[in-house]
Formats: C-alpha cells, sequence, structure tokens
C-alpha cells in the first residue's frame, strides 16, 4: 500500500496497536481514527483523495483486510466507482459493471441498512475479496434521506465487528456521506459560477459576444498582434433602415433578422479566433486577427453578399424589400505603445461612407 501523506506516521495513534491494546486503549483508538476522518474530510484537496485517505486510514490502524467505499449512480441502481485499501484479490469495481442486485454490498444499498457478516463462508451474498476474510461489514452512506453508496470493511478476524466497532464505521460514514456531499455542492457552485462567467460575455439575443467581451478581447488581441507583428482587422456592420423593420415588420421580426445576420457574420469567418460581437444595437463587430486590409474586405463582401441572398422581408426598405448592411473595415498592424482606438475610429469611418454612399456596401480604411 503505498504511503499516505495525510496521515504521518506519527500521528497519536502510532503507539496504539489494536492488537496489543486493552478495551479501553481499543476505545482510543476508535475514537482517535473518527478523530482524524473528521479531520481529514474537512482537509483533503478532492473528493477522491478524501475517501482515499478515510480507507487507506482504517486498514493501516484497524484489522482491516480491506476497506472499500463504493459510490452508487443518481438512481441508485448501480455502482460507479470504488475506492479502496488493503488487500483485494478481487479486481475492483469497473464503473457502471456491478449493479445493486450483486453482492453483500448490493444487498446494503438494496436495503439501505447496514449489514453485519459474522461468518463469510456462511453467508450467500459474500464475494470473496480475499480468502482469509472472516467477518465483513457493511455500512449505507447516506446524505440526508439519499443513499449515495456503501462502507464495505472486511477483516480476518471472525468476532471484530463488535458494537463499538460498528458504531465508530457507522460514524465514519457519515463523515463519508458529509464529504460527498460537499464536494457536490463545491461541483455544482463551480458550475454555476463558470456559467455565470460565461453568460457576463455573451448577448442574450444573438448568443455573440457581447460589448464587454469584445471590448475585452480587443484589447488582448491587439496586444498580443503587436507582440507578434502580425496585422489585425475589424468590421462594424449596420443593419440598414433597422428602425423602418421595427416599425413595418414588428420588433420580433427586427430581433430574428439580428440573431441571423450574427449567424452568419459566425458561418462566414468560422474559425474560433475571429470574434463576432454584438457590438450595440444592431452593430455587429467581427475582429479578424492575422488579417490585412484586402482579406477583411473580402470577408466583409461575403457577409454582405450572405445576407442579401438570405432574403429577410423587409419590405418599407428603400433598397429592396430585404434586410441589408452596410460594412465598415479597417485594418493595421497594431503597435505596443498605441491601443485600439484608432482602428474602431476607423471602421467606424468606413461605415459611415458606406451608409453616405448608398447603404448595402462595405467601405475600407486603413487606420495609421
Ligand atoms: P441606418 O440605415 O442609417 O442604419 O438606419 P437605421 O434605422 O438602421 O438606424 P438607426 O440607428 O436610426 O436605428 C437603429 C434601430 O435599431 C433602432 C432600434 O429600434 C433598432 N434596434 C436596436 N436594437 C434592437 C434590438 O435588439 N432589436 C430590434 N428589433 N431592434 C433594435
Ligand atoms: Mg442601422
Ligand atoms: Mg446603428
Amino acid at each position: 500500500m503505498p504511503g499516505n501523506p495525510h496521515f504521518p506516521a506519527t500521528a497519536p495513534t502510532a503507539g496504539l496497536s489494536w492488537t496489543g491494546a486493552d478495551e479501553l486503549g481499543r476505545r482510543a483508538l476508535l475514537a482517535e481514527i473518527l478523530a482524524q476522518v473528521s479531520r481529514e474530510a474537512l482537509d483533503a484537496d478532492g473528493l477522491e483523495q478524501t475517501l482515499q485517505c478515510i480507507v487507506d486510514c482504517l486498514v493501516r490502524q484497524l484489522p482491516v483486510q480491506i476497506a472499500s467505499i463504493l459510490l452508487l449512480d443518481e438512481a441508485g441502481d448501480c455502482f460507479v466507482g470504488e475506492v479502496w485499501a488493503g488487500d483485494l484479490l478481487l479486481a475492483p469495481v469497473a464503473p457502471g459493471a456491478w449493479p445493486v442486485t450483486k453482492g453483500a454490498s448490493g444487498r446494503c444499498a438494496r436495503t439501505g441498512a447496514a449489514q453485519l457478516i459474522e461468518d463469510t463462508d456462511n453467508d450467500p451474498d459474500y464475494l470473496p475479496g480475499h480468502p482469509n476474510v472472516r467477518s465483513e461489514y457493511l455500512v449505507p452512506i447516506r446524505h440526508r434521506r439519499r443513499l449515495l453508496g456503501v462502507l464495505n470493511l472486511e477483516s480476518i478476524e471472525r468476532d471484530f465487528f463488535t458494537a463499538p466497532v460498528r458504531a465508530t464505521f457507522d460514524a465514519v460514514a457519515t463523515q463519508i456521506a458529509g464529504a460527498i456531499h460537499l464536494a457536490s455542492v463545491v461541483r455544482d457552485l463551480e458550475a454555476a459560477n463558470q456559467r455565470l462567467r460565461e453568460l457576463s460575455l455573451v448577448d442574450g439575443l444573438t448568443g455573440a459576444a457581447n460589448r464587454r467581451a469584445f471590448d475585452l478581447n480587443l484589447h488582448e488581441t491587439w496586444a498580443r498582434a503587436a507582440a507578434a507583428g502580425l496585422p489585425l482587422a475589424l468590421l462594424l456592420l449596420d443593419a440598414d433602415w433597422f428602425k423602418l423593420l421595427n416599425d413595418n415588420e414588428g420588433h420580433p421580426h427586427g430581433d430574428d433578422c439580428l440573431r441571423t445576420l450574427a449567424q452568419i457574420c459566425r458561418d462566414t469567418v468560422r474559425t474560433r479566433d475571429r470574434q463576432v460581437a454584438r457590438y450595440g444595437g444592431e452593430e455587429l463587430a467581427v475582429l479578424l486577427p492575422a488579417t490585412g486590409l484586402a482579406e477583411a474586405a473580402r470577408i466583409a463582401e461575403a457577409v454582405r453578399l450572405r445576407v442579401v441572398e438570405r432574403r429577410m422581408p423587409h419590405r418599407a426598405s428603400p433598397l429592396m424589400p430585404f434586410v441589408t448592411v452596410s460594412i465598415g473595415v479597417s485594418a493595421t498592424r497594431p503597435r505596443p505603445d498605441r491601443d485600439a482606438t484608432a482602428l474602431v475610429a476607423a471602421a467606424d469611418r468606413a461605415l459611415y461612407a458606406a451608409k453616405r454612399g448608398g447603404r448595402n456596401r462595405i467601405e475600407r480604411r486603413r487606420c495609421r
């Protein structure tokens, strides 16, 4: 068994041995083990490490040949994982491979009650883990009313599982349940935080990056491009006559069109490092790393054409009865001593020129 860094050899129980101790000494040892398990449940880095430390501790200090913790799936139908210590000749549980219909641990899970097997030779459900094992004790691991798994202990001594020993293992199972519950709370919290982080950077209507994400990314991408000596291009896209569209086709249709415009941008740029963002009301921005002005203009023209081809109804548009867009294109070679303001300003000027030039067109401006 590998050394356990969490229970140093100089633990207070190091002088106490189960075999040599009298009744009082044994009770002291059980109390100390329980204290160690409690400390461990609060202290370890992750659930698996916590559980491993607990079974290691039990096997090292007690006449327990095998200690294992079997974890149940959500439905409680199958053991899906096992952490064990000791001298196990049977292969440990393969995930999903052990239904609760099998073995003494299955019986414990099915009945939800602790199982004391005083003579393993005469128990129909006992699956031998080691030929020397004589007795077994199985405790349900339960948090509130939910069964999470089973704590399994196998001893070479037939009469090892006395009432005080069983009471200690019952308490250990409670500690394990607390540790499992705590780990799931932490996991849920981390997932929720991750989701919140993502949501805080995404525009709810279009699914594109929001303005905050764009500003952050622009800053970082600028610095990276400056360091690498690579060009950086920006498209600013603005839907034409969008107010008229809302007024005549209704706001929900306007929303649909915005979603479609963002999707067309994503489909056109395709790679992940090219960010599509909702820049303002009906304006989108596309940031194009390692892209020069000519290539950016080609991409902008492809977007413009796809929008026309999509034929989104806009019967009030003075241009054609479909949604069109104007796009301003700018590009530069970022320098570390300047920021991205000039790139955005150039794209904005280009967009303004596209509007003035009649809309449904792209214009480009080099940023100096
Ligand atoms: P131009 O061709 O000059 O861009 O004309 P325009 O009408 O598109 O420009 P303007 O800036 O006057 O109007 C933009 C409109 O975009 C106003 C607003 O109602 C609409 N808009 C902004 N955000 C949303 C949105 O989330 N959903 C919908 N449906 N419309 C929006
Ligand atoms: Mg507009
Ligand atoms: Mg606008």
